[in-house]
């Protein structure tokens, strides 16, 4: 079957500067698909489910690297506590105690960024900038021993305005650099997707999370 996933991967890859990673975003595609993209050099996949991730996780090759890029369940979040390599989407304090919880039973370290709201739509998750810099200087959050805050994710209104687009963009870079220099370990900036990472990495992103550009497009909406 020519699916053209290969060749997906390899013209947007030829246009990545190289501090860009590349999440390739599976979610609701079948395993062939991942092992196609896999065949095809990808090894990081961003899925918006835990229990979907769980599941590819289980039957595909152990070198992906899992990125868990959607809504959180605090209660889901042990299924995934063994394996999952970055979680974009975390938005409370809450769940960072709660990643930090499972991460130590299986006596990891698991990276996470901070969701900003960006967007103007008040249909997306994400912290207020307060927010997040509250959460940051937190004493709190230098006791959680199992989680690193190693960066902050956003996602832009759904909207073909360049203007606003490069507007909320640069809102998150900047506020991101600002922090950057008070928490050094804060590198990574999760922003744009298949119909804007490359305003994205123009203003400052320096990982994309890109699925219907690479698998096509999705039969439902999630
Ligand atoms: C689905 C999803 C993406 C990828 O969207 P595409 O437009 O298919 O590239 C990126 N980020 C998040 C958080 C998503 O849920």
């Amino acid at each position: 079957m020519i699916t053209g996933i290969k060749e997906n991967l390899q013209k947007i890859k030829s246009n990545l500067p190289e501090n860009v990673t590349l999440v390739a975003v599976s979610k609701t595609k079948p395993i062939a698909d991942i092992q196609e993209a896999y065949d095809a050099g990808q090894r990081v996949f961003g899925e918006n489910k835990i229990q979907e991730m769980v599941t590819k996780f289980d039957v595909l090759p152990k070198d992906i690297e899992w990125h868990m890029i959607g809504h959180l369940q605090r209660n889901k979040v042990k299924y995934m506590a063994h394996f999952v390599n970055l979680i974009h989407g975390v938005d409370s304090f809450k769940t960072l105690k709660e990643i930090n919880k499972q991460a130590k039973k299986h006596d990891r370290i698991i990276n996470c960024l901070l969701q900003a709201r960006i967007a103007k739509e008040d249909t997306k998750f994400g912290l207020s900038f307060t927010d997040i810099e509250d959460i940051l200087t937190s004493e709190e959050l230098s006791e959680l021993e199992n989680v690193k805050v190693v960066g902050l994710m956003g996602m832009a209104t759904f909207t073909d305005n360049q203007e606003q687009l490069t507007e909320e963009f640069l809102s998150l870079k900047t506020f991101f650099s600002k922090n950057q220099e008070k928490y050094p370990n804060l590198s990574t900036l999760s922003m744009g997707m298949s119909g804007d990472y490359q305003l994205a990495i123009e203003k400052g992103s320096n990982m994309v999370r890109i699925g219907s550009s690479i698998f096509g497009v999705r039969n439902y909406i999630v």
